[in-house]
């Protein structure tokens, strides 16, 4: 089994991501905790979700040596030129609950979202998945993906986290909060990042392997 560290804190996304990563055999998930015993604060102060991704898996490959694995991600509305981005998880202030950044959105978009809006707030979720192998050279491998839709004016349905109950999917009238685990992971930029990750997670074991398998032969 190959240990894989999640770099992240937020519960939303560690269960999305375990989820999602539970069909890769061989790979043991893992949280930086477990290893170090405290959660490490990486300053993301990155520009782009890419950046902060890459911020997250090197600070936690480097401090746990094991394979790493971050995802940032976030919010863009158009109307807002792309915000709250990168700064989705702190849109309220600093250490906002996921209902207050909701509040702190419907706020800002305020007559925006009037009932007689005929208008689509149009709006996209991104996410950016960074992998760090540190006995692989240590090279941050980055992919993504994109959901579209719109911001509804009240929140609907339970599921999920964030800014789910808000977030309505293009082309099925349902928000991500009306979706069930399977239903969200087929269609959301989490869901998306992660086929892609799979692949190079895949191609970084291999290479592990085959590194295990010369040490064994030169001994
Ligand atoms: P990060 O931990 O800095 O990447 O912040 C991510 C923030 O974006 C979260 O706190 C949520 O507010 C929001 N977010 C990211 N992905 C999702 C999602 O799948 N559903 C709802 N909100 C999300």
């Amino acid at each position: 089994m190959h240990t894989l560290v999640l770099a992240t804190t937020n519960a939303g996304k560690v269960r999305e991501l375990a989820s999602l990563l539970a069909g890769i055999p061989g790979v043991h998930v893992v949280m930086p905790k477990d290893l170090l015993g405290y959660s490490p604060d990486v300053v993301e102060d990155g520009e782009t979700f890419e950046a902060n991704a890459a911020l997250k898996a090197k600070a936690v490959a480097a401090l746990t040596h094991c394979l790493t694995l971050a995802d940032d991600s976030g919010l863009e509305v158009d109307a807002l030129f792309g915000a709250p981005g990168v700064r989705s998880a702190r849109f309220a202030h600093e250490r906002a609950t996921d209902s207050e950044n909701n509040a702190a959105l419907l706020a800002k978009l305020g007559a925006m979202t009037a009932p007689d809006r005929d208008e689509a707030l149009t709006a996209r979720f991104r996410c950016a998945i960074a992998i760090v192998d540190p006995f692989g050279g240590g090279e941050v491998h980055t992919v993504d993906g994109v959901c579209e839709g719109e911001i509804v004016p009240h929140p609907r349905g339970a599921s999920g986290f964030g800014y789910d109950p808000l977030f309505q999917v293009a082309g099925t009238g349902q928000t991500f909060a009306e979706l069930n685990d399977a239903e969200k992971h087929a269609i959301s930029h989490r869901g998306k990042a992660m086929a892609k990750a799979r692949l190079v997670l895949e191609k970084l074991l291999l290479a592990r392997e085959e590194r295990l398998r010369k040490l064994e032969v030169h001994e």
